[in-house]
């Protein structure tokens, strides 16, 4: 007998509402929830396919110990006393910071990965962080922290209602959106032209996004901050700059004008190989736009002026008074944020308060970057000891980080390694201990990291589809035995961890004046709250303090977990709102423009005025049944077009004996791969384009499909050493690399 049952998507940051049909305990199918507050009916091919990805047979059932160097299949009591016993030796011997944690992308999609990293990271009080935000967005965040004084206030366009959206170095039509959380992007895109809108995609390859648009501008990769900095320029030579509402709450314009003044479109048009007039009707067309957003991601992010290029998107939102307002670009609020505190002056954002061991490169937003993870651990320095035992939840370095062979032998050589991960996979592999978490439909679903990125403010809770098989362990127990082996509480009771965050939180919050429940009993508040279990106790209360909560009885008709499981489609919170000055943590208490490590950053800029590449260069690419390397083991969401291709122009195809289908040899700084060439125009001349994720051919891993046709690790051209300064954040587009025919 079937039965159907409502899960939110955990595939990629649309976070469409699905409903699935389960038989026994078994996903068999899946649809778009047309009832979902949020995503209306919208589904993808991933999503469609949420069943293969649920139920793939590779997934692992059971945690995995080394022993005499080999995997095998342990008890969970196993499993802990060996991470205990692995991990506790190195904390005390070499110190917190010989632990390194790295957190995969993942961890964003699951109620787990976000309620409980973070106590890890406090338990073991380890500075060696390293996640996939530095090899993805870090840029927005440290623009996003210097700007506006928190890294997590990200600005999204406002797609439903913007008059004019500039879109560079993104491709929604395959990836459905990043930092701007929009199920059915493509159809929003589509409802801004059938309005009379106008969409203009900036990207050196002519995505379907770009084929969508009213100007496609094929500008030479890593340039974004150029044009945008002419644009910036035009707005104020013109005189067209104008804040509108914003100006009380905006500082340093003139400082800026002055700063950008010698970027104009004339001096930068050879560089970023586009024409000045249109880039001065770029900037003239955002300006008379009624309203218009700027908006840009991850071409524009894993490039070397990655900060300038995010922080310029946004003032060019601020310069035309579209930022916080409808149709610009505005801050969501989200259901679990923290209680709003008063509008006012706060603590601003710092950078580099540390430093990495071997290369001295700065922290950002308190992590290091992943492309120092590799001499982190294999180079000893006199300056610390170097990271000897490693966590990896839900994290394959190996295939995302930049030089992969080097990581693979380095973490060959740790003292102690743990995977959190539900694959034996290119890094896990390398574990002496595999804790797998149960499959999607097996656990709950709430966004706390996308709903604060949407385009409408809204909140949804789904509980686990299927209940957890015989010998599962829930994702969140895993990871609260984990906290607990590290902090020297190894076998006590994992709920331990989650009250102690209940006591903590209400403890604090009962101490704030602007607190809902100021001034009342923590203990009378916690007996309150409802829900089945840890996880479901603490989103009670996060959602009851929240901008929406009851308070705890304060605000009645407010939101709660019981609420939330009243409306199993979720509940509309209306459309985003100007918020302005309530999220500004700068130290001003004002939008501070032009911040002092930015201004310190334009001299380089200003030299990339004279920067021209040799030759090649190398750009990513995604796909519609893609996402990074998670799903490459699942038959239906690979072949026909989702190939790991070179595609290079067929001008430079011509010109270096390159035939379409034939294997060529393409070398970067970090090694080289081969891979098949994909001669087409999709891609501008002098630039080539591979996808990332792939290169599951190293031997000891558990993926079946993947292995069979696993493609090339991109990653593999890089040696790291290309970073953006400010947020650490690898190059990835824009590479130099030399490429022939592979004979
Ligand atoms: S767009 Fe994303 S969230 Fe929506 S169904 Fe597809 S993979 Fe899932």
């Amino acid at each position: 007998m079937s039965r159907t049952a409502l899960r939110i998507c955990p595939l990629c940051e649309a976070t469409c509402g699905l409903t699935l049909t389960v038989e026994g305990a078994r996903v068999t199918g899946a649809r778009g929830d047309r009832d979902d507050v949020f995503s209306k009916g919208f589904v993808c091919p991933k999503g469609a396919s949420f069943g293969a990805v649920d139920g793939d047979p590779d997934r692992l059932r059971s945690p995995l110990v080394r022993e005499n160097g080999t995997l095998r299949e342990a008890t969970w009591q196993e499993a802990f006393d060996a991470v205990a016993a692995g991990l506790r030796p190195v904390l005390e011997r070499d110190g917190p910071n010989a632990v390194g944690v790295v957190l995969g992308n993942p961890n964003v999609h699951t109620v787990a990965g976000a309620l409980y990293p973070p106590l890890l990271l406090g338990a073991l009080g380890t500075r060696s962080l390293f996640t996939a935000s530095t090899v993805d967005q870090m840029p927005k965040h440290v623009s996003s922290g210097l700007l506006f004084g928190d890294a997590g206030a990200i600005p999204v366009p406002d797609l439903d209602r913007t008059d004019h959206l500039l879109l560079i170095g993104a491709n929604p039509l395959e990836s459905n959106g990043s930092l701007c959380t929009a199920p059915d992007f493509p159809g929003r895109l589509k409802a801004l032209r059938a309005r009379g809108g106008r969409l203009t995609v900036v990207d050196p390859r002519r995505t379907r996004t770009a084929r969508l648009a009213d100007r496609h501008l094929a500008i030479r990769p890593g340039t974004d901050a150029l044009l945008l900095a002419a644009m910036a320029t035009v707005l104020f030579e013109e005189g067209l700059a104008d804040l509108k509402d914003l100006a009380p709450h905006v500082q340093g314009v003139a400082e800026l004008r002055q700063a950008l003044a010698d970027f104009t479109p004339e001096a930068v048009a050879a560089a970023c190989d586009l024409d000045a007039g249109v880039i001065r009707t770029l900037a003239r067309e955002l300006a008379a736009a009624p309203t218009a957003a700027v908006y840009a991601r991850i071409g524009s992010c894993t490039v070397p002026h990655g900060t300038l290029a995010s922080w310029l998107v946004d003032v060019l939102n601020i310069l035309t008074g579209n930022l916080d307002r409808p149709g610009g670009a505005l801050f969501p609020q989200a259901a679990t944020d923290r209680t709003p505190r008063p509008a006012g002056p706060g603590r601003g954002f710092a950078l580099g308060r540390w430093h990495s061991r071997v290369r001295h490169l700065p922290e950002a937003k308190g992590e290091l970057p992943l492309s120092a993870l590799a001499e982190e651990i294999d180079t000893a320095t006199a300056d610390g000891a170097p990271v000897r035992a490693l966590i990896a939840v839900a994290a394959n370095p190996v295939l995302s980080a930049p030089d992969g062979d080097r990581l693979d032998k380095a973490l060959g050589s740790l003292d102690f390694m743990v995977s959190v991960d539900p694959y034996l996979n290119e890094t896990s592999r390398h574990a002496h201990v595999v804790l797998p978490p149960p499959p999607p439909s097996q656990s709950p679903h709430h966004d706390f990291a996308f709903n604060a990125l949407a385009v409408r403010n809204q909140v949804r809770y789904t509980r686990p589809a299927v209940p957890l098989e015989p010998g599962r362990m829930a994702e969140s127990e895993i990871l609260a035995r984990l906290i607990l082996a590290v902090s020297g509480m190894h076998g006590t009771d994992p709920a331990a961890v989650d009250a102690m965050v209940v006591d903590q939180t209400l403890g604090r919050a009962v101490r704030e004046e602007h607190s809902p429940v100021y001034g009342r009993d923590p203990r009378e508040l916690a007996a309150q709250l409802t829900g089945d279990n840890g996880p479901e106790r603490r989103l009670d209360m996060m959602l009851r303090l929240g901008p929406y909560g009851d308070g705890f009885g304060a605000r009645p008709g407010g939101l709660s977990l019981a609420e939330l499981l009243a409306h199993p489609h979720g509940i509309d919170l209306g459309p985003l709102r100007p918020r302005l000055p309530q999220p500004l943590r700068t130290v001003s208490g004002r939008i501070e423009l032009l911040p002092g490590p930015i201004a310190g950053d334009l001299p380089r800029l200003r030299a990339a005025l004279a920067e021209r590449p040799d030759g090649l260069v190398l750009v990513g690419r995604r796909h519609l049944r893609s996402n990074n390397s998670w799903m490459h083991n699942v038959p239906a969401l690979t072949g026909g077009s989702n190939r790991c291709t070179l595609h290079i122009h067929p001008e430079d195809a011509a010109r270096l004996g390159v035939r379409d289908g034939a294997d060529v040899r393409v070398k970067g700084a970090g090694g080289e791969v081969v891979a098949p060439a994909e001669v087409t125009d999709g891609v501008r001349p002098g630039v080539v384009s591979l996808p990332h994720g792939w290169g599951h051919d190293r031997p000891g891993t558990r993926l079946g499909h993947a292995s069979a046709a696993p493609g090339v690790n991109v990653n593999q051209l890089l040696d790291g050493s290309l970073l953006d300064p400010l947020s650490g954040n690898a190059v990835l587009n824009g590479v130099p690399v030399q490429v022939s025919a592979s004979r």
